[in-house]
């Protein structure tokens, strides 16, 4: 009983420590200066994942029942999310409840807020983690270098039109200085994408990035590790994948996506 939990407490700090690499990755940084990497503490430099006596690699299972997503509580003080929200059954009619939303702090440094765009019937829902610098402007998600090549993957890859598709983001006011969405913004934006889930009702959700695919599913498991295997998503069958953004940087790993868009493309009928 000691080892396993002393094994579940090791893998717990070996996946937050690759989580955070990998956000950092994700983020641009390509190195840690010599003073930090100096400061880890030995016994955590010393757990990387092939430790076998300590922590042997696990086998990625089908379905991580586990990390099913916990619905975020509603505001109660917001009239418009508390009373109206379930009524609301159209696109159309969120956006209009949405307003000229000031409910959290991504307001302050917004242009426009990307609700979504595509298919309001579509059998895929891409979701990312929030508006960027082009996004912001433009009020549309996807949109920049990144957003070409979501396009490629969608009209090249999958033989697909990015109007079949719905495409949304996890907080629709763009972050200052593109950090991550912070609790209290997501807690408060949330609803409005799990309105759009149930108002679609995709089959298939594909989380791009690791905070998307994270906040989704409420875990602070590695992309690296979420990728690949299918999740749940209150019911909804959900395949996180790298973000575009890191493709760009990380070309290499475009083989890794594909795999990941093979299995949608199947799940789809399409393959
Ligand atoms: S991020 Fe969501 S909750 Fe926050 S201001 Fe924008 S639309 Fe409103």
């Amino acid at each position: 009983m000691a080892v396993d939990a002393t094994r579940d407490s090791l893998q717990q700090i070996t996946d937050s420590l690759r989580s955070y690499l990998e956000t950092l990755k994700e983020s641009g940084v390509t190195g840690l200066p010599g003073r930090v990497v100096a400061e880890i503490p030995a016994p955590v430099r010393a757990l990387p994942e092939q430790a076998p006596a300590v922590a042997p690699a696990v086998p990625p299972q089908p379905v991580m029942k586990k990390e099913e997503a916990v619905a975020v509580p509603i505001q109660p003080q917001d009239m418009f999310v508390a009373s109206q929200l379930e009524n609301v059954t159209t696109l159309e009619a969120l956006r209009a409840g949405i307003g000229d939303c000031r409910r959290c702090k991504l307001s302050q440094g917004r242009t426009n807020i990307v609700f979504g765009v595509g298919n309001p019937q579509a059998e895929v829902m891409f979701v990312g983690e929030g508006p960027g610098h082009d996004e912001d402007l433009k009020g549309e998600p996807f949109v920049g270098r990144a957003g070409q090549l979501l396009n490629d993957i969608i009209t090249k890859g999958m033989k697909m039109t990015r109007e079949e598709i719905y495409i949304a983001n996890v907080v629709k006011c763009r972050p200052p200085e593109n950090r991550n969405p912070e609790p209290d913004e997501v807690a408060t934006c949330q609803p409005f994408l799990l309105k759009q889930i149930d108002i679609i009702k995709p089959r298939i959700i594909v989380a791009w990035g690791t905070f998307a695919a994270q906040t989704l599913l409420q875990v602070k498991t590695p992309i690296s590790r979420l990728r690949g295997v299918w999740h749940s998503y209150h019911g909804v069958k959900l395949m996180p994948t790298f973000h575009p953004a890191y493709l760009l940087r990380n070309p290499n790993d475009k083989r890794l996506v594909w795999l990941d868009i093979q299995a949608v493309l199947r799940e789809m009928g399409r393959l």
